[in-house]
């Protein structure tokens, strides 16, 4: 990887690792936001009937603190990175994970998420990478199959 490349790589990790900081503050209060109790069921998304989608920024985040080689290819409908009902990858999970509770209100988690994408879009307009906002699976299966962010 070029000398530019991991220099923006970092740049990245450390805003989005902002976003996720304020995104965690915006879900002090659990009366509006949930509080789950880790039963393992959204993460399931075929039998939960479920979609995770996910924005460029945090898949670079993913795939540099992961290390590419740990990143899973999803056979199944369930993320592969939930392992004995319990997420593996719990710090570096992505925004609607850290949004979405069963048991939160539903109008905050959609404008919370509409204010986390804003600031996503936000970083690759300043940092000149593309934007793209994907479905989970078709992230790591881009990312797989081209070794490159969508
Ligand atoms: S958000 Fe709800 S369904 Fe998902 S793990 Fe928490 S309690 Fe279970
Ligand atoms: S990254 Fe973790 S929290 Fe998010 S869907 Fe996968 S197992 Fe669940």
């Amino acid at each position: 990887m070029r000398k530019m490349e991991v220099r923006k790589n970092k740049k990245i990790i450390e805003r989005v690792s902002e976003i996720y900081n304020w995104i965690d503050q915006q879900l002090a209060n659990k009366d509006i936001a949930g509080s789950c109790e880790v039963c393992g069921k959204c993460c399931d998304f075929e039998s939960y009937d479920h979609r995770l989608y996910v924005t460029t920024p945090e898949i670079i985040y993913f795939v540099e603190k992961l290390g590419s080689a740990n990143i899973k290819q999803m056979t199944d409908g369930r993320c592969c990175y939930q392992v004995d009902g319990k997420c593996s990858v719990h710090a570096y999970r992505f925004s609607g994970c850290r949004i979405f509770c069963c048991k939160g209100k539903a109008t905050f988690q959609s404008e919370l998420t509409e204010a986390a994408i804003k600031k996503f879009k936000g970083l690759c307009a300043e940092l000149q990478i593309p934007y793209c906002y994907i479905e989970l699976p078709a992230a790591f299966k881009n990312f797989l199959t081209t070794r490159e962010y969508p």
